[in-house]
């Protein structure tokens, strides 16, 4: 059985995909996936050396390994151009997914769907998406042992059927009030409407975290400091905004 998160995007994999889970630790998705034939085939990739002898058994113990093969390196690097046809990365912080998306980008030809589930700093991962002709076409989240997780499907540019411009175009609420471009980069454009009770209480948490550091900033007193605690104090407002509108 896998946890809530990972069943989550197992549940978005494409049936017969070629998957390259990046990231895979112990090989739980792609073994999963494989086990009930919903893959075709599948590369796990782990760039450290425990994760990749536990995935690497794993696969041997399940009997899996002329489906899924286990190989140790840095991010895509495992994989070559037009082997998969899906990726998913899961689990870790979103600057890190970014990056290992940008240093692996000559490897994305061929990809139709990028799953992509980063622990924190979610806006990262939009950004990239959306620099680089990757149109984000789903985001579902869900909570689990008390954390609150997001996971981001895209396409590319060329065969989605939304385009960027559309997807973080400036959006009037009921209330009134717009929102820009780079709140909804980090609030998450389909998030922002369906407005989950998960989705407001994350976003809850998020503002406790945001104001003890404007706390923080205001007893620095340094100049630089009162100019960062200004624009926190802006995004604050911004994000309280939104919420009281929509709740
Ligand atoms: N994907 C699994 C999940 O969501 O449950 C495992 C997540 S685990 C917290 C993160 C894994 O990513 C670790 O096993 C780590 O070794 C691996 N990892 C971190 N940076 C990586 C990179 N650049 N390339 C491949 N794997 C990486």
């Amino acid at each position: 059985r896998l946890s809530r998160r990972l069943d989550k995007i197992a549940s978005l994999v494409p049936h017969g995909s070629r998957l390259a889970d990046i990231g895979s630790d112990h090989a739980l998705l792609p073994s999963y996936l494989a086990e009930r034939g919903r893959i075709s085939s599948a590369v796990a990739g782990e760039v450290n050396p425990g994760p990749y002898q536990a995935a690497a058994k794993q696969v041997r113990d399940a009997l899996l390994h002329s489906r899924i093969d286990v190989r140790l390196g840095d991010g895509l690097a495992v994989i070559e151009p037009g082997e998969v046809d899906v990726i998913t990365i899961a689990g870790m912080g979103g600057a890190l997914i970014a990056s290992i998306l940008e240093a692996g980008r000559d490897k994305l030809a061929g990809v139709r769907t990028l799953i992509l589930q980063p622990n924190v700093g979610e806006s990262f991962v939009r950004l990239w998406l959306a620099e680089h002709r990757w149109v984000l076409t789903a985001e579902h989240i869900l909570e689990e042992d008390g954390k609150i997780y997001e996971i981001l499907t895209a396409e590319p540019e060329s065969s989605a059927r939304t385009t960027n411009e559309q997807v973080y175009r400036d959006r009037a609420l009921g209330c009134g009030i717009t929102v820009s471009r780079e709140l909804l980069l980090k609030l998450g454009p389909y998030l922002i409407r369906q407005a989950e009770r998960v989705w407001f209480d994350k976003w809850k948490l998020e503002l406790q975290k945001l104001e003890r550091i404007r706390s923080q900033l205001e007893l620095s007193g340094l100049p630089e400091s009162l100019r960062k605690k200004r624009e926190l104090e802006t995004e604050i407002n911004e994000i309280k905004e939104v919420l009281a509108c929509l709740q």
